[in-house]
């Protein structure tokens, strides 16, 4: 396959070489559009490598939360005191994605750009209520998110870095499918202030606001609270690796344990 390779030193760049030809695509880490390009299932006429972009870069407390650039990879977010001490959800999170190698070239941006339903980002900045920096604009997760492999992002669109509330009330859980260490589903609960948000991922269709549990456990952050609480395995597919109702039952046992996990971390 023959395509060109492009290094922008200014985000304006890759913009307009994004405008100037709808078949190029942007590269992160290419830990997704690698294996895409080799199965061809997508072929890109010019590749838009950001590694050079310092605006991707960086993480930082700002403006009272915590900014992460795009390009920050996993690894990097994992190992990142600051995310640590102020949102450590994220730190454990991206620790927990795929193996090493996956870790250090996968990025935040590339994660929440190819939306993988059973991707562990976007339970993480659905959950904190995250706001995605794009070129242009600012989208809240609710917004950002749209549904399987599908965000709000126009194709000359650059994701700049997410902007995330901080605070400890928070976890991720998933069960892991063994051999990618993908979510088979995935739970992300988080307290910001006296919002409770839960996002569950793995579901098949795309990151999944659970507005049930979210209201049960408003009225008391417990796991008590989520007795009854099911989740509809109407919403989840079913696999080779599960079933949709194993999924809904995954959903719920995982949310009972992140929300008891919570708890015995606020009290030490
Ligand atoms: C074996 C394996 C195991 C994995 N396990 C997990 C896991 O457990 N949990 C998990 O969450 N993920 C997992 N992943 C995914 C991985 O974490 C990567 O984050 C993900 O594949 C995206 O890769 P990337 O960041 O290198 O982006 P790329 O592959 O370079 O890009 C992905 C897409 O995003 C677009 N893009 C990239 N950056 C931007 C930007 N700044 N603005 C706009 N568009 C952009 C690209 O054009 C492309 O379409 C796994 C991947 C593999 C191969």
């Amino acid at each position: 396959m023959d395509f060109d390779y492009r290094r922008p030193a200014r985000v304006a760049e890759a913009v307009a070489w994004l405008r100037e030809d709808p078949e190029a695509k942007l590269l992160a880490g290419g830990q997704s559009l690698l294996a895409a390009i080799n199965l061809r299932l997508s072929e890109p006429t010019m590749l838009i490598d950001l590694q050079a972009l310092p605006e991707l870069n960086g993480i930082r407390a700002q403006e009272g939360g915590l900014w992460i650039g795009a390009m920050c990879s996993h690894a990097s977010v994992a190992a990142s005191p600051l995310v640590r001490q102020l949102a450590p959800m994220l730190a454990q999170l991206a620790h927990g994605i795929g193996d090493q190698q996956i870790r250090q070239r996968g990025t935040l941006g590339g994660s929440i750009a190819n939306a993988d339903p059973a991707a562990c980002w976007p339970a993480g900045v659905m959950a904190l209520g995250g706001t995605v920096c794009t070129d242009r604009r600012q989208l809240p997760a609710d917004e950002f998110f749209t549904g399987l492999f599908s965000t709000a992002l126009e194709p000359d669109e650059v994701v700049l870095g997410v902007q995330f509330p901080c605070t400890q009330q928070a976890h991720y859980l998933k069960f892991e499918q063994p051999a990618s260490r993908f979510a088979m589903t995935g739970v992300a609960v988080a307290q910001v202030g006296s919002v409770v948000r839960v996002a569950v991922t793995g579901l098949g269709s795309g990151i999944y606001r659970w507005q049930a549990a979210e209201q049960a456990l408003q009225r008391r952050l417990a796991p008590e609270a989520l007795l009854g609480c099911v989740l509809d395995a109407g919403i989840a597919m079913g696999d080779i690796h599960a079933s949709a109702a194993f999924r809904a039952h995954l959903a719920a046992v995982l949310m009972r344990r992140a929300v008891q996990h919570i708890l015995k971390s606020s009290k030490l």
